[in-house]
C-alpha cells in the first residue's frame, strides 16, 4: 500500500509517532474514540473505548505528515 502526499504528490514513507513519556515503556501513539475522561485511579479512563494505533506517513519530498488511525490488532 503506498500513499501519495496530498500537498506535492510525492511518495510517502510509513512510520509512527512515538510516545516518549517513559523510556521503559515506549509505544506508538494511540487514538482513542470519544472524549478524554480522567479517572482518579488510572489517570485516563480507557475502559470500553475503541483504541486505534496511529500510523503517520511522511512525505519524502516536503516532509508533510499525514496520520491514519488503524484498528489495534
Ligand atoms: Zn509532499
Amino acid at each position: 500500500m503506498s500513499y501519495q502526499c496530498s500537498k506535492c504528490n510525492s511518495d510517502m514513507e510509513e512510520g509512527f509517532l512515538l510516545e516518549m513519556g517513559d523510556a521503559n515503556n515506549m509505544s506508538s501513539q494511540t487514538w482513542v474514540a470519544g472524549k478524554l475522561e480522567k479517572s482518579f485511579f488510572m489517570g485516563v479512563k480507557l475502559k470500553g473505548k475503541a483504541l486505534y494505533d496511529v500510523k503517520t506517513f511522511r512525505c519524502t519530498a516536503c516532509g508533510y505528515l499525514d496520520s491514519y488511525a488503524v484498528e489495534k490488532r
